[in-house]
C-alpha cells in the first residue's frame, strides 16, 4: 500500500457530478414540514413562495439517490474544489498517539468555510428561476460571506441580515460582504415587522439567528422577484453539502482507509450531514459499523439536551412547523459563547438519523474547544474556525484515549473553516477570559415551554 500523503488532492475528473441525497437510503424518512396554521403537511407550492423552485423539489426528494450537480456549479465548485483530505502526521506526533488522523479541510476559499457549496448551487438556481435579488441571514457571517461571493460570480442583489453582535464583532466580515456587492443590515433592525417587534420588546438584545431569519423571510415576501435562502438545517442544503462527503469518500477509498469514526461540528448539520452522506448510507445498509459523532456547543445543546418536537426554524414563528431535535425557537444562548453554531434547532435530517440511533452526539465547553483549536494551531499550522474546532476537540478527545488503550483508531473529521475572523475569540481565549457557559434545566425550560402544541392527533396522521 502507497503511503498516505500529506494532503491528498483528487483531480478535477474525479471531482463528484452528483450529489447524494441521503433520505433516499434513510429506512424512515423525516416527518414532513407542518403549516403552522392549518397543521396540514406544507405543499411544494406554499414553500415556493419563499424559496426557489428547484430547491424546493429538491426538499422534497426522497427517492433519488444521485442529484445530478449542473455543470454551471460545476464550473463554480472547480475554483476553489476539490478540497483536501488531510493525514494530521504533525497531530498525531504532539499527542503521541497510535491513531490516524485526517480532517477534510473546508477552509480553502476566501469565505472561508463549505457554506460556498450551498451557495453556489442556490444563487444558481435563482439565477435559472430569472430571481434578481435574494435575501438572507448570517450569524458568525461566513455565510453572508459566502453568498455574496456566489451572488457576485452569478450577478444577483443580495441583502443579508447579520446577527446584531456578530456585526459589531466582526465588522470585517460585513466589509467583505459589501466587497462582493452584499448589502449588510444589522439585526433587529427597523426595516421590517418582525425586527421592529423584537425590538419594542427587548431594546437592548444582541439579536439571534432566528430573529435575523424572521427579518430575512419578511423582506423576500415584500420584494418583487426575491427569494429567500438559508445556509443550513433544510435537506437541500444537507445535499448541496455532499460534495464533501464524496470526495472524502473517494479520497479514502483510493488510498485503502477505512475510518472507524467520522467526528464534525454541528449547528444546524450542514457540514456534518454533507461529510458523513455516502458514509451513514453503508451503515443504514448494514454494510459497515462506523461510528459517527456530531459534536455541539454545551451552550446551545439542541441534540444533547433538546426536544425532538415540531417547531418554528425562526424566533418570529412564522417558519414551517419542523420535527427537530430544538431548544424552543426563542431560546437565545448566553452572549459570552464566542463559538458559534448557536442555532436553537438541527436539521431534520440529522435529528431523525439521531433519533434512531445512527449518530451519536456530544457537547463541549468553548474554553476547552480553543485549547484544542490552540493544539492545532500550533501543529498543523491552519487557524480552526471555532465551530469546527469542536470536532477538533472531540477528535483529540477519541486520539487521547487510543494513546491510553493503544487502539490504533483510524479518525476522520471535519474542518469545516478557519478562524480568521473569529479573533475578537480567539483574544478573550488567550487573554484567559474566555468563560464557560452551560444553560440549568430552568432556562432551558424557558425554551421548550415556547414550544408549539401540536396535537396527537396531528402527530399520528403525518
Ligand atoms: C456555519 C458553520 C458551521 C455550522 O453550520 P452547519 O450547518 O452545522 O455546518 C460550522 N463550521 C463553520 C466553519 C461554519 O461556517
Amino acid at each position: 500500500m502507497q503511503k498516505v500523503p500529506y494532503k491528498i488532492y483528487l483531480s478535477e475528473s474525479e471531482m463528484p457530478k452528483y450529489w447524494f441525497n441521503m433520505k433516499a437510503v434513510m429506512k424512515e424518512k423525516p416527518e414532513p414540514f407542518l403549516n403552522p396554521a392549518t397543521l396540514k403537511p406544507c405543499t411544494p407550492e406554499e414553500l415556493q413562495q419563499v424559496f426557489c423552485k428547484e430547491l424546493v423539489d429538491q426538499e422534497f426528494n426522497d427517492t433519488d439517490k444521485y442529484i445530478e450537480i449542473p455543470e454551471g456549479i460545476r464550473e463554480f465548485y472547480k475554483m476553489y474544489r476539490p478540497s483536501p483530505l488531510v493525514r494530521a502526521y504533525c497531530l498525531e506526533k504532539t499527542l503521541d498517539t497510535p491513531a490516524e488522523i485526517y480532517y477534510k479541510f473546508e477552509g480553502t476559499n476566501t469565505s472561508g468555510s463549505h457554506k460556498l457549496n450551498s451557495a453556489a448551487a442556490q444563487v444558481y438556481y435563482a439565477k435559472q428561476q430569472g430571481i434578481t435579488c435574494l435575501t438572507t441571514e448570517t450569524g458568525a457571517g461566513q455565510w453572508g460571506t459566502a453568498l455574496a461571493m456566489a451572488c457576485a460570480y452569478y450577478g444577483i442583489d443580495l441583502t443579508v441580515y447579520m446577527v446584531k453582535v456578530s456585526a459589531e464583532q466582526k465588522p470585517y466580515r460585513k466589509a467583505v460582504i459589501e466587497t462582493y456587492g452584499g448589502k449588510v443590515i444589522p439585526s433587529p433592525s427597523d426595516t421590517t415587522e418582525a425586527g421592529r417587534r423584537i425590538l419594542a420588546e427587548t431594546p437592548d438584545t444582541g439579536g439571534s439567528l432566528g430573529c435575523a431569519i424572521s427579518e430575512a423571510i419578511e423582506t423576500a415576501i415584500k420584494t418583487k422577484n426575491c427569494k429567500y435562502v438559508l445556509g443550513s438545517v433544510l435537506d437541500h442544503v444537507l445535499l448541496h453539502q455532499t460534495v464533501i462527503g464524496l470526495e472524502a469518500k473517494t479520497a479514502c477509498d483510493k488510498y485503502g482507509i477505512q475510518p472507524d469514526m467520522i467526528i464534525g461540528c454541528i449547528g444546524g448539520g450542514s457540514n456534518f450531514g454533507g461529510l458523513i452522506a455516502p458514509f451513514i448510507s453503508e451503515k443504514i445498509e448494514g454494510r459497515s459499523s462506523i461510528r459517527i459523532i456530531g459534536v455541539e456547543p454545551a451552550s446551545c445543546p439542541s441534540l444533547t439536551r433538546g426536544k425532538y418536537a415540531y417547531d418554528f426554524g425562526d424566533t418570529g414563528k412564522t417558519t414551517p412547523l419542523m420535527k427537530m431535535y430544538t431548544l424552543g425557537s426563542g431560546f437565545i444562548p448566553s452572549p459570552n459563547h464566542a463559538g458559534g453554531l448557536r442555532y436553537h434547532g438541527m436539521s431534520p435530517i440529522i435529528s431523525k438519523l439521531y433519533h434512531d440511533g445512527y449518530i451519536e452526539a456530544r457537547a463541549v465547553e468553548q474554553t476547552r474547544v480553543f485549547e484544542a483549536a490552540k493544539v492545532f494551531a500550533r501543529c498543523e499550522g491552519i487557524l480552526p474556525a471555532p465551530e469546527s474546532s469542536h470536532a477538533l476537540c472531540a477528535a483529540i478527545d477519541e486520539a487521547i484515549m487510543c494513546r491510553e488503550t493503544g487502539e490504533k483508531k483510524t479518525i476522520l473529521f471535519g474542518l469545516s473553516g478557519t478562524g480568521y475572523f473569529d479573533l475578537t475569540a480567539y483574544m478573550a481565549y488567550n487573554s484567559g477570559t474566555m468563560t464557560d457557559y452551560i444553560p440549568t434545566d430552568e432556562d432551558l425550560e424557558k425554551g421548550f415551554a415556547g414550544l408549539p402544541n401540536v396535537p396527537e392527533c396531528v402527530l399520528m396522521e403525518v
